[in-house]
């Protein structure tokens, strides 16, 4: 087959700050799909489009083809409407595990392709996994029968056949430092989001150290670049954006976010994840057409909780069977008495991850009991040796190093002052 394009052509025309032709993006997307553009070839372009960028129809062609590179999932012949979230990522994200359920507890159909953690941010899937006898990998057949007629939320591995190129653009990344790059972000994303064939999506773009995008003005950016790919492929496509500079919950790792998503579903759990999680609902909600729907309501009859049983039963899982906990525990006690002024959220993503929680490679196992629990949060008064975080793992060998990128943050200052965070959610962008 002669081959339309030359690798080198496009990457200079990147390089050189050029615009690249429909036709050059359709096909280096596919040439690479079938590994005819080298790996050191794709590494150079996404450099080139970090460092150069893509105008809006370049953004919009790049997650065209990256969703012709596979197939298309379609739920509409679902008997009910469907409505999915995705979050940029961020420390204690478990904001999948009460919503999901919660908004099919209202007849929605919530189909949660997810996928396993990378680096310092936890997977859902993984945290899901924490539980005895649930299934990630389950059957297209299973998937629609769980939607349309079973609980109606579904939180499952993304089947390979989805947005492929993606899968090989984004190990690249992860490994020549182009992941943090609006157009490949919004592309990455939203090419799965739209082959997935959500009727409608609610996005949570996350700000601040524990996240992709650190600063209000980048997530902002993010969020309208994939609210407009979403808009112009026919899903209704909104963007919340939430603090992430403090982890969200009180709980870091894959059991003890399960125990945390658990006690939300109960009725209880921190403010600033039932805030999310009803911020998230809402949005859903409304764009499956149930504006005067009250979450809230369902968290706390219990309604919630009953979807959530019923859909780990169908995935084979316990709902009742105990969590794993990590056989060593260590304290972290507050040094002076004063203001909790810090808590960085990346700093303790990276601890429980040193910890065993998270990966390094993708092949590595994870540690189901292993995480971080947090006793205070920013602006709080505490008092001289009290306890402010336990450590778990099962590997105690682990502590020194997770111990060692605590520091710099769990600051105290005597006189000081911080205002507790007020809202987890900042904006709201459609
Ligand atoms: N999540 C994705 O799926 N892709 C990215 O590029 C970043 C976060």
């Amino acid at each position: 087959m002669v081959e339309e394009f030359d690798a080198v052509d496009v990457i200079r025309t990147k390089r050189d700050r050029g615009v690249l032709s429909d036709a050059q993006i359709d096909w280096v997307i596919d040439a690479y799909t079938r590994g005819v553009v080298a790996e050191e070839q794709m590494a150079a372009l996404a450099m080139a489009i970090f460092l150069n960028g893509m105008n809006r129809h370049e953004i919009a062609r790049w997650a065209n083809a990256m969703i012709n590179s596979g197939e298309r999932m379609d739920f509409s012949s679902l008997p009910r409407p469907t409505a999915d979230k995705h979050s940029t990522g961020g420390v204690g994200d478990k904001i999948t595990l009460p919503l999901a359920p919660l908004v099919a507890a209202f007849g929605v159909a919530v189909p949660q392709l997810s996928g396993r953690g990378l680096g310092h941010t936890g997977g859902t899937l993984d945290k899901m996994e924490s539980i005895k006898g649930w299934q990630a990998n389950i059957s297209n057949d299973h998937m629609y029968r769980q939607l349309g007629t079973g609980s109606g939320a579904i939180i499952c591995a993304a089947g390979s056949g989805l947005a492929p190129a993606d899968k090989k653009l984004y190990a690249l990344r992860d490994i020549t430092s182009t992941v943090e790059c609006i157009p490949l972000i919004a592309t990455s994303i939203m090419s799965k989001k739209i082959a997935e064939g959500t009727g409608s999506l609610v996005l949570d773009v996350k700000v601040g150290s524990g996240a992709f995008m650190k600063n209000i003005e980048d997530a902002r950016a993010l969020a309208h670049t994939m609210v407009d790919l979403g808009t112009d492929a026919g899903v209704t496509t909104v963007a919340l954006l939430s603090d992430m500079s403090v982890p969200l919950g009180l709980t870091i790792g894959n059991a003890l976010e399960v125990r945390e998503s658990v006690e939300v579903l109960a009725g209880g759990g921190p403010a600033d994840v039932i805030e999310l999680t009803l911020a998230l609902a809402r949005e859903m909600l409304t764009a499956a057409g149930q504006p005067d729907a009250d979450p809230a309501a369902a968290l706390k009859d219990g309604r919630a909780m009953d979807t959530w049983r019923e859909m780990v039963r169908e995935q084979g899982g316990d709902p009742d069977a105990p969590l794993p906990v990590g056989a060593n525990s260590e304290d972290v006690l507050a040094g002076a008495s004063g203001v909790l002024t810090d808590m960085d959220a990346l700093k303790l993503g990276v601890a429980s991850w040193r910890l065993g929680a998270g990966r390094a490679r993708k092949e590595d196992p994870v540690q189901a009991g292993a995480g971080i629990e947090l006793f205070a949060r920013p602006g709080d008064h505490v008092e001289k040796g009290q306890k402010l975080l336990t450590l778990h793992t099962d590997t105690p060998e682990r502590f020194e190093r997770a111990k060692e990128s605590l520091q710099g943050t769990l600051t105290i200052d005597p006189g000081g002052h911080r205002t507790p965070r007020e809202s987890v959610v900042l904006e709201r962008i459609s």
